[in-house]
């Protein structure tokens, strides 16, 4: 793509649009950036020393290009306006893949894809293969291309907002974990949400391989999207090619694989990531010994279903990353029972029904925190016993002085953390300090 001398305007100045902006500049174009902040609040843009302007609708006139960020909603009025007169509106994946070398494995889904992509750049590494890790988690793709290498790997994560701006960007290897609701403020409709996440595999080409969840009919829709070999994936039933959850053991291409048992991280919804990693893995060209072993190696995201410790026989796990119903539901699924959970925060608008059954079945208490807990505690009435615990500090004290040997105290609160914490991050953080500080029982 040759930027030089065109007039560029990069709309979303975090992160991304830093390094989008960096990008044009290098290779020549007249570069402008804008956003709903002034300067002063945007790190790493005075930096830049180019021209910026708080956003209006003048700075949208006279682009010969323009580049979103990810937080930027596409159709915003101006850059309708921008289409129709035929300015092309491309996001920073689209703008940097052309500068990108190698070859690509991108990862989208509602759930599950920093666990995956984590996966799969821990399968190749350990594997020696020459990988970077990026996209929606560490660094944005426009930061990643003076270490990309021809012969290593780009593994992406890649969500809907990155996905609605791409036109040529391609992955040889797509993978499409499952598409549930989210995100519909910035999308408006589910069908919106769907066909974002779809685009990874229209760019796709003959040769790629797009690898899909088998028992979710929006990713088995994308297969007759994508030019690339549909590769399937399920945790309930056989299918080919692909790989399979076959009572306890890991199918790939119609042979073991590994035992589920030896999966380090828990739950069905775990099993799935592997099963749709150890595909992209043997399609990149690992074996699959070396993708069991280093599956046995990996450890979980921090946050998400985290193992912090165990103290006088019971175990404590950080998922402070669930913070919906959803989610709660899965990690609560991958335990077989003697659980303390720790619910509550900032309520998202959620019905929290859903979590009687399980906890009536499998837990000891709920503990419940932060501004949520009225709403909890009506509707998980009668279902399990509820501790008003208010805060994290007086869960974990009340869990671990009530817990026998082999009880789990589980954080995984449903809710947003911004009631008591900056961020779902600081609240797994602040939890595992306090289980590191118990003292063993006499
Ligand atoms: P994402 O990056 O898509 O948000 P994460 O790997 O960070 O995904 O996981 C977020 C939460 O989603 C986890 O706490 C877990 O409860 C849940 N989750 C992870 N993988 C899956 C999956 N394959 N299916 C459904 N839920 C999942």
């Amino acid at each position: 793509m040759n930027l030089k001398g065109i007039q560029a305007l990069v709309v979303g100045m975090k992160k991304s649009g830093v390094a989008s902006a960096a990008l044009l500049a290098r290779e020549g174009a007249v570069v402008r950036a804008t956003d709903l902040k002034p300067l002063d609040e945007l790190p790493g843009v005075r930096e830049l020393n180019i021209p910026f302007a708080q956003q209006n609708p003048a700075v949208f006139q006279s682009a010969d290009i323009i580049v979103l960020s990810p937080d930027v909603p596409a159709d915003l009025a101006p850059l309708e306006a921008a289409r129709r007169r035929g300015v092309p509106v491309i996001g920073e994946v689209e703008l940097a893949a052309p500068f990108l070398k190698g070859r690509t494995i991108g990862i989208t889904g509602s759930n599950g894809k920093t666990t995956t992509t984590s996966l799969i750049g821990h399968i190749l590494r350990e594997s020696g293969v020459p990988v970077q890790v990026g996209g929606n988690i560490g660094l944005p793709v426009t930061a990643m291309l003076d270490t990309s290498r021809e012969g290593g790997w780009n593994v992406l994560e890649l969500s809907s907002f990155q996905l609605e701006t791409i036109f040529e960007f391609r992955a040889h290897i797509a993978l499409a974990l499952n598409v549930t609701q989210n995100h519909l403020d910035r999308h408006h409709t589910f069908e919106n949400y769907a066909a974002a996440k779809g685009r990874l595999f229209a760019t796709q080409r003959a040769g790629d391989y797009a690898v899909l969840n088998a028992d979710d009919a929006v990713c088995v829709a994308y297969a007759a999207r994508s030019a690339g070999a549909p590769q399937w994936f399920s945790s309930r039933r056989k299918v080919e090619p692909g790989a399979t959850l076959s009572g306890d053991q890991l199918m790939l291409d119609g042979k073991l694989l590994m035992p589920a048992g030896e999966i380090p991280i828990r739950g069905r919804h775990n099993a799935e990531n592997v099963l749709a990693a150890s595909i992209a893995a043997a399609r990149a060209g690992v074996s699959p010994a070396a993708i069991a072993a280093a599956v046995r190696s990996f450890r979980a995201v921090e946050h998400r279903l985290e193992f912090v410790r165990s103290v006088s026989g019971v175990e404590f796990y950080n998922d402070s990353k669930a913070t919906s119903v959803d989610a709660t539901l899965k990690a609560v699924d991958a335990f077989s029972g003697g659980l303390w959970v720790i619910l509550g925060g900032k309520d998202k608008g959620l019905e929290y029904t859903g979590l009687r059954a399980p906890l009536a079945a499998k837990a000891h208490a709920a503990l419940l925190i932060g501004a949520a807990a009225p709403k909890i505690a009506d509707q998980l009435q009668g279902a399990v016993p509820l501790v008003p615990a208010k805060t994290i500090e007086a869960a974990v004290a009340h869990a671990y002085a009530h817990a026998v040997p082999g009880d789990t105290v589980l954080l995984a609160p449903a809710c947003a953390s911004f009631d008591q914490f900056r961020s779902y991050e600081h609240r797994g953080q602040f939890f595992k300090q306090i289980v590191n500080q118990l003292q063993a029982k006499d």
